[in-house]
């Protein structure tokens, strides 16, 4: 049922981006290396790869985003809350 609903959306629009490439907007920012993306004509989207790369972004990609994200907040959160306590 998934699996149906996904080829359905990408065989209606898909055919304009392998023209012309997908339009790739960036929608979340992971930290420094990684972002997400999504195309802004048939919603595909997308993540990058350590070489910068654009990859499909799978559930099992968005869970890992998702950890590198929440890991990234808490290493921001630590090093402010640590730096702010040093300065005073
Ligand atoms: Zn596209």
């Amino acid at each position: 049922m998934k699996i149906n609903y996904l080829n359905q959306g990408m065989v209606k629009k898909s055919y304009r981006c392998s023209l012309l490439g997908h339009r790739f907007v960036e929608t979340k920012k992971i930290n420094n290396h990684f972002s997400e993306y999504e195309c802004d004509v048939c919603r595909l989207q997308a993540t990058n790869d350590y070489r910068g790369h654009k990859i499909t972004l799978t559930s099992k990609l968005k869970d890992i985003n998702e950890t590198l994200f929440y890991l990234n907040l808490k290493k921001e959160f630590v090093a402010r809350f640590y730096f702010s306590k040093k300065d005073r």
